[in-house]
């Protein structure tokens, strides 16, 4: 939505959790969601004195891995630093972070934008370590859960080019899903492997100079970001309109009130006195890691879409969408495609075909299969062989099974995990389209619905729809319904 007199300014700050076995500095398991609080911890991650840290190396591909996928300049040389500040959750009393030598710098996403793509681009990202977790007990205790502390992070921080909370949303989800491609974080917001903090400030349309920035945190979902942003424009709207000034400050985001709460004002704020970590060698990444890495990079989101539509003829805009975002069930699709190239062989099915063999495949697999799983997602493969459900489509498209028995068929392939020729033989589903079985079963109907015929006669027009259901119904649904309509009209004619 343009707001009328007012320019939208954001920028992110996003800290993902990256997946290594172990922490960052130290051998523990990285395991945040570990359920018995303080399980995976040792000396050097409780800080303790005389202990020394060692770089995790896992976790510095992960991040060199994100940032060539975002097309990130990667330093040659980079450093950590000691970033001070006392809190409960930091056993340490300082974060090892990054700060004037980030590992990966200058990059840029593209999302969609209001009308057009948008470039937005990433000032850095860099490497630090997570802290622990506290716990409330009624207000009188306070516990500290050390699980998490020392889990890497990989924070990124964009510039100010987002304009609205869709594209805001739009850059998270991509972004989510880039790592999940990567397989660097599970970047769930709900478990906290991914958190967002977003930076806003309003000023008058055409204005050069930006105005005053308020940091909004504790976004943990999709939902809660556009919500926080929203929420955020209409008041700081409202306090401008009102000729007040806005302070800066970090708000919180609350769930329930779906509002934001000042948490500190800026006088309160860190000063965090970095300083380079002397514990730990300036680390030299090189060009030969850095391009190994770059070979590990499989396909990404924004190349997938474009491949799906080009290979497979798919437009629909959702449908690419399902598939980009469910990794696993695009590749079984894809098997299914492949497997239907083969049975269009075997079945000498013109080549010029395929994408109408495709699109009934899709159809009946982000339909029919997902409603069967009770709408989870999934790569089906241990449920249908990618073979069976080829030949499925392949027995569609000839017409050798009508959509009400392929729904019979589909149901019985996903809970035995057979093949369909071989259910259509056990259950006796073939379709009736021999003419002369048809004719049978049509005469059969009209010698007992003498007054149907009659009233067809007259002019009621409900009367052919009765005896179609009465052919169905002899050959228990089976018969093929276009001829069998040819038939009955055929016949009637004739009486
Ligand atoms: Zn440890």
């Amino acid at each position: 939505m343009e707001n009328e007199k007012y320019d939208v300014v954001i920028g992110l700050e996003i800290h993902m959790e990256s997946k290594t076995k172990s922490k960052m500095f130290c051998s523990c398991l990285n395991n945040p969601n570990e359920s018995v609080p303080n399980t995976n911890i040792c000396p050097i991650c409780m800080g303790h004195p005389g202990t020394l840290p060692v770089i995790n190396k896992e976790a510095i591909d992960n991040i060199i891995k994100l940032g060539l996928a975002l097309n990130c300049k990667i330093a040659d040389y980079t450093k950590f630093d000691r970033k001070n500040y006392f809190y409960p959750d930091l056993p340490k009393g300082y974060q090892i972070s990054q700060f004037d030598y980030p590992i990966a710098r200058d990059g840029y996403l593209e999302i969609k934008g209001e009308n057009v793509p948008k470039l937005i681009r990433i000032n850095r990202i860099h490497q630090e370590e997570d802290a622990g977790r506290l716990a409330h007990d009624n207000d009188k205790t306070s516990m500290v859960d050390f699980n998490r502390a020392g889990v890497p992070l990989m924070e990124l921080v964009t510039e100010p080019d987002f304009t609205s909370a869709d594209e805001v949303v739009n850059f998270a989800k991509e972004l989510q899903l880039i790592a999940r491609y990567l397989d660097v974080s599970d970047a769930n917001m709900e478990k906290g492997e991914m958190r967002i903090e977003v930076n806003l400030s309003l000023k008058r349309k055409g204005d050069k100079k930006l105005g005053t920035k308020v940091e909004v945190k504790n976004l943990n979902s999709f939902k809660s970001v556009e919500k926080a942003i929203l929420f955020e424009i209409g008041r700081q709207s409202k306090m401008l309109d009102n000729g007040e000034k806005i302070i800066q400050e970090t708000r919180g985001f609350h769930d329930v009130k779906q509002v934001t709460l000042s948490q500190r004002s800026k006088e309160e704020s860190h000063e965090y006195r970095y300083f380079p970590e002397p514990d730990l060698p300036p680390l030299e990444i090189g060009e030969e890691r850095t391009s190994e890495l770059k070979a590990e990079i499989p396909e990404l989101p924004s190349s997938k879409r474009l491949r799906l539509e080009a290979e497979y003829g798919i437009s629909d805009y959702k449908t690419i969408e399902m598939f980009a975002d469910n990794k696993d069930f695009a590749e079984y699709f894809e098997k299914v495609a492949t497997e239907i190239l083969n049975w269009m062989q075997h079945e000498r099915i013109e080549q010029n075909k395929y994408f109408e063999l495709i699109k009934i495949a899709v159809n009946y697999l982000t339909s029919d299969l997902i409603g069967l799983n009770n709408g989870q997602i999934i790569d089906f493969s241990s449920k249908i062989d990618p073979e069976n459900f080829a030949e499925f489509t392949v027995l569609i498209y000839k017409g050798d099974i009508s959509s009400k028995m392929a729904k019979i068929i589909l149901k019985e392939m996903y809970d035995l995990n057979k093949d369909p020729t071989h259910i259509i033989k056990d259950k006796g589903l073939k379709q009736i389209d021999d003419i002369s079985e048809i004719e049978n079963i049509v005469d059969e109907v009209l010698k007992r619905n003498g007054v149907a015929i009659q009233d067809y006669k007259n002019g009621k027009t409900a009367s052919f729809q009765f005896l179609i259901g009465q052919i169905m119904a002899l050959s228990k649904g089976k018969i093929n319904p276009d001829k069998a309509k040819e038939v009955l009209l055929q016949k009637l004619e004739n009486i």
